[in-house]
């Protein structure tokens, strides 16, 4: 479901560009004009800004939207061997890229993506200059009988390179599913199309523009998540939850809850252990029912608001996660042998035959907008002091 929603802005972008291309011809004169304009000024800004978000994947597909836009409109690719090595390296040339993960752009560490552009390059270039008739040959065979290709303008081998360089594509989305990976499907598609179309301007505009624009979509889709999401927990963090209390009025309900003897679980099991318990607990509560809408407040502590409901509505639901997370015996090893640190994986060792589970349980406080203060930070303070309460009455329970 969470890939599936990711998929959604770049199919939306994508049909817009069969549409644009279909309908590139029969736009006034002065929007062609300026269309010329479009691609770049897109490249330029999603350079910028993934420079200085430090996104590599998406600085490195625009890098290779605007090599093969420049190449393609270059007659040099007007060869056959050109065009069919062009076509078949650039979608290659975009998996790999994705599978290297991101490394910042001018830094030591991004060697990978900048080596493999400049060998396809380098490749690229020396094979059509000296026209390698092995490659022209190689790049022509016809795998399979003529006829069932007599649809595509493209040789067989292409066809067979893209089709497996957009199933890699799917394996890598599906494995890692970010904003940057579905563009970079969105972006191998966008450039397939284009090289299929060849280098009319008709291609060349409507496709590098909408895949700069996936591009563009994935970088600023990153920086809202840096911005808003707990990187730990991925829950919405403190600034989300800030915003959400400045807009709050009417009828709500605030609780604060915190993990019970948090320290004493860290000391005995490690920092590792504890981050993997953050984890899981913030699960359970993005799973809260009544409609509440869950913040890693800061530390252990989390805040779940629910709109439109009273103390009373959300008590039960409260108790419900509560409940279940007391419930939800958390594995010890199953979680250290994730982790890096020797003296914890030593713990996990001494753990593997026993297998040892134990139980996380969290205290919650809980006020709403009925009470006279105005703003949802003094709701907040009065539910954190609800929380005291039910820490003071022994833990593991709901206090108003
Ligand atoms: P109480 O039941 O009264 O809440 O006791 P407590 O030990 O949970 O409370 P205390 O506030 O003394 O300790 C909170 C601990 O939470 C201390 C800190 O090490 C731990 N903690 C806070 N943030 C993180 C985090 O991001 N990861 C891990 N592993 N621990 C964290
Ligand atoms: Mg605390
Ligand atoms: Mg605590």
């Amino acid at each position: 479901m969470k890939i599936l929603k990711r998929f959604v802005p770049i199919v939306a972008l994508m049909v817009l560009a069969f549409y644009g291309y279909r309908y590139y011809p029969l736009l006034p004169q002065p929007i062609l004009n300026a269309v010329i304009f479009l691609p770049v000024l897109l490249a330029v800004l999603v350079v910028v800004l993934s420079f200085r978000f430090g996104r590599s994947q998406v600085f490195f597909y625009t890098l290779l939207v605007v090599m093969t836009n420049v190449v393609l409109g270059m007659e040099w690719a007007d060869s056959r061997l050109a065009y069919a090595l062009l076509s078949a390296v650039v979608p290659i040339l975009l998996v790999l890229l994705s599978l290297f993960p991101d490394r910042g752009v001018l830094t030591l560490r991004a060697w990978p993506s900048h080596l493999a552009l400049l060998l396809a390059t380098g490749f690229v270039a020396v094979a059509v200059q000296l026209q390698l008739s092995w490659l022209l040959q190689l790049l022509y065979t016809n795998w399979l009988p003529a006829q069932y290709f007599d649809w595509s303008r493209q040789p067989q081998s292409v066809i067979y390179v893209s089709v497996s360089a957009v199933i890699a594509m799917l394996v890598v989305t599906s494995a890692r599913p970010t904003s940057q990976t579905s563009a970079g499907l969105g972006v191998l598609i966008m450039l397939i199309t284009q090289l299929y179309f060849g280098g009319t301007d008709q291609s060349l505009h409507v496709f590098s523009s909408v895949a700069l624009l996936m591009c563009l979509y994935a970088v600023l889709q990153e920086s809202w998540r840096m911005a808003y999401l707990d990187e730990l927990t991925e829950l919405a963090g403190r600034r989300a939850l800030r915003d959400r209390l400045h807009k709050i009025g009417g009828k709500y309900t605030i609780s604060m809850l915190d993990i019970d003897h948090f320290k004493k679980f860290n000391d005995r099991f490690g920092h590792d252990t504890g981050d993997a318990v953050l984890r899981m607990i913030a699960g359970q509560l993005n799973k809260v029912t009544g409609g509440g809408a869950a913040f890693r407040y800061g530390g252990e502590e989390f805040t779940i608001v629910f709109n439109g409901k009273k103390t009373a509505d959300v008590i039960p639901h409260l108790n419900a996660l509560l409940e279940k997370i007391a419930s939800t015996p958390f594995v010890i090893n199953r979680a250290n042998r994730r982790n890096s640190d020797n003296t914890i994986r030593k713990i996990a060792k001494d753990n593997l035959d026993t297998k040892q589970t134990v139980q996380v349980t969290i205290s919650a406080g809980v006020a709403d907008s009925q009470h006279s203060a105005v703003s949802g930070w003094e709701i907040l303070k009065i539910s954190d002091k609800a929380l005291y309460r039910a820490k003071r009455k022994g833990r593991n329970c709901v206090s108003e």
